[in-house]
Formats: structure tokens, C-alpha cells, sequence
């Protein structure tokens, strides 16, 4: 087999050693050998950013949306082998793979076009005679450090601004997913940048990532994954100084009033909770349901759980693929056991599955009867675990959802207008669903959170020009 390489300076490089990838669906199934960098090969890629970096922020507008462009090109036209080869190796479903490719190809396009909004201000200064203008330029040099749960739309949402931004970048994919993020870097090679604007170095992240963040040629950090990476890189870079963007957990709740339609209450919740096995940072695990129609939402739910297809990834009708590993599952089998012993009742799902391939197969697992203290509502399970608490009304429902370190996203179901605005002023999340899953966002309009869940400025859309720029005032007398 053919080490996928390293992508520094230009140039298709070997690693120190190389790491085989296999599919969760079926661990038979070895997907590629894949270089993994070294430590010096890892400050390379950021010299080399550092290197390219004032030729790319020169090259015109026009270059650069055309470089996005094309990669958001080639990206839809082969939509369906990538979204293969994202199954194959993450686990979600060939429908969510194809999904998530031509979000990634979306989020190229869209800022394609931005790159050519990317203009400042005018404005008059206090004093005659001087005019003040207030314009962006290029950070410079931006690490990009992702995880594996979208191994192509978070590089992507990274990537795309912080090129059309002017920026030269450094790729490290998490280490469960090197064959999407080689296949998106093999695109970004043949867009046409001058060499080392992009570079792609895969490998264990406690190995090279220190390298990504402590080069003193880094002048931006953006990380999506867990909090105590985030907070390990935070710590390392606030050292530096370097500007930084973190992404990291949540434990995100969906309410479910009396006055809900009962059809979209399951809905929102199977989908938000279950789908991609909950290994999504927006998926909800906390059910928070209000007493009159607790009974009729918990039998629904669990009924619409019982005919869940939970099999091989690239299986037609297959609705939940396995999840990501073996580490993975073990923790959400710990936590089913913790929320068991918690005295939480489970009344479906949370064992291991047998299907014809050796795979990390779990049915998703729903717990009634728990309460706000419980770990099972505390901590970020990042599975196919959810546990419903029953509350008495809308108010005793907003304080428990409120009531979290995380501040992500949070769902509401209901017919009511009041509730509803209320919510939407009052959750303290970054996003607000009404009548819709917490999970599943659009390409281009802010995506972020607060409290412990986010860190510096938000992502995508228009707000993204925040991070991947920087202001510069300058005065004309
Ligand atoms: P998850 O458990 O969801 O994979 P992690 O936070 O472990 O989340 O990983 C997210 C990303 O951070 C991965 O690309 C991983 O390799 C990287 N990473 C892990 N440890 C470090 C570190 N010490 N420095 C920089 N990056 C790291």
C-alpha cells in the first residue's frame, strides 16, 4: 500500500513512520497507511506558511476567489466518492458523508465570494483636514487543528476563510481521520497557490500539535475538539500571544413544553440526539420536558428509537452508523453505567450491537427519571446517550437548561410564541433552535458558543472576517 503523504511547502513528503486508518463499520477494512510527520517536519510546515504568506496576501481577489472557487468545484463534482470515503472512515452514513462534502464545497463558494467584500471603512476623522481609514489585513500564519467528527466541513470552514482572508495555513486533522482531510489537501494543491500557502501535516496530536502552536512564526490558532485539548493549546498560546479560536464541547438541551406538537418534539429530539451517534457538538442529550406531556413524548420516542436501522455506514437504509472507535464506545458504555448506578432509569437501548462486519456498533440509549446532578446531564458524553428530566413548567425549564458550564446550542419545542421568544432571549447558548434539532446548521451565518463551550470569535458566515484579519487604522492628513 502507498503511504498517503505530508503536504509541506508544495511538496508531497514521507513522515517519520506511517499509521494505518480503518473503517468503524468494519475494522477488516484498512482504508490507506498514512505518513505520520515529525516534530521538525511539523515547525517546517509552519516556516514554510511563514515563507508563502506575503505572496498569497498579494496575489489579487480575483486569484484567490478563483482558487476557492475551484476547490469548491471539484469538491461537488465528487461529492459521492468523498462522501464514501468520509463513511468509510468516520462512520456516518453515506447520505450524512455526501451531506457534509457538499457543505464543505458550499462553505468554498461562499467565501469565494466574500473575498471580494473584504473592504474597510471610511470615516472622518475629529480633527480638519484627516480622513481615517479603517482596513483588514491578513493575520499572517494560521494553525488549523481539527477533530474527527466532520473530517471535511470543519477543515473546510477553516480553511476557506482564512485563504480568502490572505492567510497561508497549517492542516492537522485529528488522528481518526487523515484519508478525508489528504483528499480535500490533494484538491487545495491544484488550486493554483503559491507553494507553502497551504500545508498539510498528519500525526498524533501530542506529538506535532505543540509544534502548530508554540512556532514562533504562528500568528493564529483556530481549534475545534475536546475542552481539555482547548484548554492545554489556550494556555500554550496565550504564552505566545497568538490570536486564538476555540470550538470545544456541550451538553446541549432541548426542551419539550406541554403546548408541543408531539410529532416535532420527536423529531428535533431523535435527530438531535441520536443521529451520527451523538457525536455531534451540537447534538442534545439533555431532554428537558415539561410533566403534562412527559409520558406521551418518552412512549413516542422510544418507539420511533425501536425501528432505528444501526448497521455498516455505507449500508443502504442504514440510519445510525457505529461509533468512531473502540475508545469512543467504551466511554459511552461507562457512561451508561454511571447513569445507571446514578439511579437513572433506562428504558432503551445502550448495548453493544453484533452485524455482519466486526464494527463499534451501540443502540442508542435513552434514560428517564434523572436529574439535573446526575454526571449523565453534566458531562459531554459525545454518544448516542440521552436522558430525558422531567420538569413541572416553562420556567423550572429554562433555569435547568441554563444550568450547565456549556453554552453551545439549545432547542426548543413549542406552539407557543411566548415561549419561544422568551427562550430565544433568555437560553445562554450561542445558537437557538425553535421547533428544530440543536444539531444541523447552516454554511453561512455565525456558528459558536459561550460559557465553557467557546473561545475568541465566532465562526463562518460573515463573522468569520473577525478572526482571520486583522484591523489596521491608518490616518491621511
Ligand atoms: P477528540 O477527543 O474529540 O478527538 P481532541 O481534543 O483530543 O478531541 O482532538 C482534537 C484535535 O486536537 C486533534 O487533531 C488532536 O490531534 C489535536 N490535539 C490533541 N492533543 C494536542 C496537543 N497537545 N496540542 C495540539 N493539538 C492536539
Amino acid at each position: 500500500m502507498k503511504p498517503f503523504n505530508n503536504f509541506i511547502a508544495g511538496e508531497w513528503v514521507p513522515g517519520a513512520r506511517t499509521q494505518q486508518n480503518i473503517n468503524p463499520s468494519d475494522t477488516s477494512d484498512v482504508i490507506g497507511e498514512y505518513a505520520q510527520a515529525s516534530t521538525a517536519q511539523a515547525f517546517d510546515a509552519v516556516a514554510a506558511a511563514k515563507q508563502a504568506s506575503g505572496a498569497w496576501a498579494r496575489t489579487s481577489v480575483q486569484e484567490k476567489s478563483d482558487a476557492l472557487d475551484f476547490i469548491s468545484r471539484e469538491l461537488l463534482d465528487r461529492r459521492e466518492e468523498l462522501g464514501t470515503l468520509l463513511a468509510r472512515e468516520e462512520g456516518k452514513t453515506l447520505a450524512d458523508g455526501m451531506g457534509e462534502v457538499a457543505r464543505a464545497a458550499y462553505i468554498f463558494r461562499f467565501f469565494a465570494g466574500e473575498v471580494l467584500h473584504a473592504g474597510g471603512e471610511l470615516i472622518d476623522s475629529v480633527r480638519p483636514n484627516v480622513r481615517v481609514e479603517v482596513t483588514r489585513e491578513p493575520v499572517g500564519v494560521v494553525s488549523i487543528i481539527t477533530p474527527w467528527n466532520f473530517p471535511i466541513a470543519i477543515p473546510a470552514w477553516k480553511i476557506a476563510p482564512a485563504l480568502a482572508f490572505g492567510n497561508a495555513v497549517v492542516l492537522k486533522p485529528a488522528e481518526l481521520v487523515p484519508g478525508s482531510a489528504w483528499a480535500l489537501a490533494e484538491i487545495i494543491s491544484r488550486a493554483g497557490l503559491p507553494a507553502g500557502t497551504f500545508n498539510l501535516v498528519i500525526g498524533k496530536g501530542s506529538e506535532i500539535g505543540p509544534a502548530l502552536i508554540e512556532s514562533p512564526h504562528v500568528d493564529a490558532i483556530t481549534f475545534t475538539g475536546s475542552v481539555a485539548t482547548g484548554k492545554r493549546i489556550a494556555s500554550q498560546a496565550v504564552g505566545r500571544l497568538a490570536k486564538l479560536q476555540m470550538e470545544m464541547g456541550g451538553k446541549n438541551p432541548q426542551v419539550i413544553l406541554d403546548d408541543a406538537d408531539l410529532n416535532v418534539a420527536v423529531n428535533v429530539a431523535l435527530q438531535s440526539a441520536f443521529f451520527q451517534t451523538g457525536q455531534r457538538c451540537t447534538a442534545s442529550s439533555r431532554l428537558i420536558v415539561t410533566d403534562g406531556i412527559h409520558d406521551r413524548f418518552v412512549s413516542a420516542l422510544r418507539e420511533r428509537m425501536e425501528t432505528l436501522r444501526i448497521d455498516h455506514a455505507l449500508k443502504a437504509g442504514t440510519d445510525i452508523g457505529p461509533v468512531v472507535d473502540q475508545q469512543q464506545l467504551d466511554q459511552d458504555l461507562r457512561y451508561i453505567e454511571i447513569g445507571k448506578e446514578e439511579g437513572a432509569n433506562l428504558v432503551f437501548g445502550g448495548d453493544r450491537l453484533q452485524r455482519d462486519t466486526e464494527g463499534f456498533y451501540l443502540q442508542p440509549a435513552l434514560f428517564t427519571e434523572t436529574t439535573a446532578e446526575m454526571r449523565i446531564n453534566r458531562e459531554e458524553i459525545f454518544g448516542p446517550v440521552a436522558s430525558v428530566m422531567r420538569v413541572k413548567d416553562y420556567d423550572e425549564a429554562i433555569a435547568v437548561a441554563n444550568d450547565t458550564p456549556f453554552g453551545l446550542s439549545a432547542g426548543i419545542a413549542t406552539t407557543s410564541l411566548k415561549h419561544a421568544d422568551h427562550f430565544k432571549r433568555n437560553s445562554q447558548a450561542g445558537m437557538v433552535m425553535v421547533n428544530l434539532p440543536t444539531a444541523g446548521v447552516d454554511y453561512h451565518v455565525p456558528f459558536g458558543g459561550r460559557k465553557g463551550s467557546s473561545y475568541g470569535p465566532r465562526e463562518q458566515g460573515k463573522a468569520a472576517r473577525e478572526f482571520y484579519t486583522t484591523v489596521k487604522t491608518s490616518y491621511v492628513g
